[in-house]
């Protein structure tokens, strides 16, 4: 893979103000590259500020702090309207619940063809149908859906719609927040499997965001660990799975289910304990070998080092 880095995220901050004067630092310095092609999966456990850090990357919240480029053009700072339209464009999301996030009053026509219209990308209505449906055929759909309403659709269907919709303005990058999980196991490797496809075919590079490994590790080139807003370790998917160092990576490896089920119910399952860390310093994300980083004091980092040796 060329390293050729499509999206750029440096110290990215965002605080919510709950109440008179509770702050939720729910996004608290959080840096990673993505780059071209390359899918990029973000896990952890619910509340670590995933979906916060992909919707402040998309600009759906503002940033607290920090830096975000998109083809190495500030995404964050004052922008034209037209600007920020071609920022729109680029970069496309695709939501955890498809129910929520897809318009029940409009048909599967007028939410596919949302963005086409935004972005004046075709010139009369005949276009326009002719765009929607190819888009629907795309994501495995008929055209004969473009008529309906999402509630006529399944889980997995209406995914494949919020696809499409994604699809439609030509996106370079998709950030994909938990886009399976709301839906059946069996439906789940279908709509993967199609995102893949659509990879492969399209070029297109994602930030899939999941909160446990075991699709992620399928699906992603890298992996970053998220843990209460902060970003913990990030490395290769394999490296981060057979060298995990971090204590937090560790027993979020521990709760991949296996298929066996005789050791799922004796297996123990490791509880993260924030105390076992060396606290004499603020910890910083280290390279502790090439591709692999973690958040660790010196001290720790000397020892991690040591822990990958003698493997
Ligand atoms: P994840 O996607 O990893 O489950 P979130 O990004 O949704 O985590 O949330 C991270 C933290 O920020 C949580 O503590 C959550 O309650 C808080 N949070 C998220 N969105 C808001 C918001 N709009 N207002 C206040 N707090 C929020
Ligand atoms: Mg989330």
């Amino acid at each position: 893979m060329a390293e050729d880095k499509i999206l750029e995220v440096k110290e990215l901050k965002k605080h919510f103000r709950v109440g008179r004067n509770k702050t939720v630092k729910a996004v608290d310095g959080v840096s990673f590259d993505i780059y071209r092609g390359e899918t990029f999966g973000l896990v952890g456990e619910s509340g670590s500020g995933k979906s916060t850090t992909g919707r402040t990357i998309i600009r759906l919240y503002e940033a607290t702090g920090g830096e975000v480029k998109f083809d190495n053009e500030d995404v964050h700072g004052k922008k034209s309207k037209e600007e920020l339209l071609k920022f729109n464009r680029k970069m496309q999301m695709i939501f955890q619940d498809p129910s929520s996030s897809l318009n029940p009053r409009m048909t599967v026509m007028d939410i596919i063809a949302e963005g086409l219209d935004v972005h004046k990308l075709v010139k009369d209505e005949k276009e326009r149908k002719e765009r929607v449906e190819e888009l629907l055929e795309v994501v495995g759909l008929n055209k004969e859906h473009a008529s309906r309403f999402p509630h006529e659709f399944s889980g997995g269907q209406r995914q494949r719609i919020g696809i499409a919709r994604a699809l439609a303005v030509e996106p370079d990058l998709i950030i994909a927040d938990e886009p399976i999980s709301a839906l059946d196991v069996s439906i789940q490797a279908q709509v993967v499997n199609l995102l893949k496809k659509l990879q492969k075919d399209r070029g297109l590079t994602y930030l899939f965001i999941a909160h446990d490994l075991s699709m992620v590790k399928y699906i992603s080139d890298r992996i970053g660990v998220m843990y209460l807003g902060n970003l913990v370790e990030l490395a290769d998917s394999d490296e981060l799975y057979n060298n995990p160092l971090h204590p937090y990576t560790k027993s979020l490896l521990t709760a991949i289910p296996l298929p066996d089920p005789e050791y799922e119910r004796n297996r123990e399952r490791v509880a993260y304990d924030p105390s076992v860390h060396d606290t004499s310093e603020e910890p910083k994300f280290r390279e502790v070998s090439p591709r692999h980083w973690v958040l660790c004091t010196t001290k720790e980092f000397e020892q991690y080092k040591i822990e990958l040796e003698s493997k």
